[in-house]
């Protein structure tokens, strides 16, 4: 009976909505708010009392004008992307408005979405390494946001290699280049401005601030990771502090930068008993992966009691149960404060009052967020540009026995 009733009242609700989308002679207006695009029909909450729900409804948050709230994209490895586990990615919103990601790891633009960001601000990406499972979403944010209405240069910093060719700029122009024909094709009908890449490389030796807007500073400093190009990030806001730590061995920069932070996230990789028994690695080389080039759980413990965060966030390892546990109970060997060891789609909040760990409610149904007035009037290519993309002998083999749609208006 109850059901009966719900669904009239949402079909009744939907044919309103048609008949206003009608009155108004098209579709409705975009769902702007302070700002920001929201998908249709959200509007964002103020959280009251400091009490939150239980779980992270996207887009119905209002976030606090202290207020950090960062989500873990991706958390686990580069060799198995899976539906509950991708590769390094965190998304970072401030009370601002502000929106930064740092590191694009493979798999992270499907956790992105499910968000439905308003595209045209997820314009600002640091990345802290160019291994895959840091960089290997590059052409799904550049293309993909480029499409769903970011009609600005994407931005990217990132440090510099030993020689020209292991930088950050080097892996964008060859990835760039790579993606000629998409690009090429994207010319026409979208936003030139959109489909451009700035790169801010940064030497890997930095320590100091690499980025400085909107009361917004964010440093690097260097990280010790298989060759020389691995760097870690800091973020400063408004009293609000973020640390992303890129892969590496333990090192003096980060216990340094690191030192009193709000947010603070490392590495926390394998023990080389577990790196053994899941990819029948050698003792030598689980030892050297787990402990010379990565942080493994007891070491990530120090790190952090070292430190001293407001919160800890350990990652990069399968959440297996088995494994998660033996993680947890390693680290817990040397470190007692404040922690989350992060599975994919844990959202913190950071206000004065508090830390608040909470998961994401996702939905895999994900429609586009939509794309705003400023996208739709950004300026394109005209269209005499693809007059030429299909050779004549190619387009007189289009089958007589389909007739196109009349083009609207002409
Ligand atoms: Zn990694
Ligand atoms: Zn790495």
């Amino acid at each position: 009976m109850k059901t009966a009733r719900l669904v009239k009242i949402s079909v009744l609700g939907l044919l309103a909505m048609s008949v206003q989308a009608l009155a108004q002679g098209g579709p409705p207006a975009d769902n702007m708010i302070d700002g920001t695009l929201y998908p249709p029909g959200y509007t964002p909450m103020e959280i009251k009392n400091g009490v939150y729900p239980r779980v992270y409804a996207p887009n119905t948050e209002q976030l606090g004008p202290k207020e950090m709230r960062v989500t873990a994209l991706g958390t686990g490895m580069p060799n198995v992307i899976t539906g509950n586990q991708k590769a390094s990615g965190w998304y970072v919103e401030l009370g601002n408005g502000d929106v930064f990601m740092f590191d694009l790891g493979s798999g992270t633009m499907e956790n992105l979405a499910k968000l439905r960001p308003d595209w045209s601000k997820v314009d600002k990406v640091f990345v802290s390494h160019l291994h895959s499972d840091h960089v290997g979403a590059f052409a799904e944010l550049y293309i993909g946001g480029w499409m769903n209405g970011r009609y600005t240069p994407l931005q990217i910093y990132g440090p510099s290699g030993a020689e020209p060719r292991l930088g950050t700029k080097s892996f964008v122009d060859n990835q760039v280049k790579s993606w000629a024909w998409d690009i090429e094709g994207r010319r026409q009908g979208f936003p030139i401005a959109g489909g451009k890449v700035t790169v801010n490389e940064f030497d890997f030796r930095n320590e100091g601030v690499i980025y400085e807007e909107n009361g917004v500073t964010i440093s690097s400093f260097p990280a010790i990771h298989v060759l020389d190009g691995s760097v870690s990030f800091r973020l400063d806001w408004n009293g609000r502090s973020f640390v992303f730590g890129g892969d590496s061995y333990p090192n003096k920069w980060f216990i340094k930068y690191a030192k009193g932070a709000e947010l603070v996230i490392h590495e926390c990789f394998f023990t080389p008993a577990q790196l053994q028994a899941l990819l029948g690695t050698p003792p030598v080389q689980a030892t050297l992966i787990t402990s010379y080039l990565h942080t493994p759980p007891q070491a990530f413990g120090k790190v952090m009691s070292a430190v001293e965060p407001r919160h800890a966030i350990g990652y990069h390892f399968w959440t297996f149960h088995d494994v998660y546990d033996e993680v947890l109970e390693t680290v817990r060997t040397t470190y007692d404060g404040p922690l989350t060891l992060a599975t994919d789609m844990t959202v913190w909040n950071v206000t004065d009052e508090q830390v608040v760990v909470r998961e994401v409610y996702e939905d895999e149904n994900v429609a586009p967020t939509g794309t705003t007035q400023a996208y739709r009037d950004a300026e394109r290519e005209p269209p005499e540009v693809a007059a030429d993309w299909i050779s004549d002998d190619i387009n007189a083999g289009k089958w007589d026995g389909y007739q196109p749609p009349p083009l609207p208006g002409q």
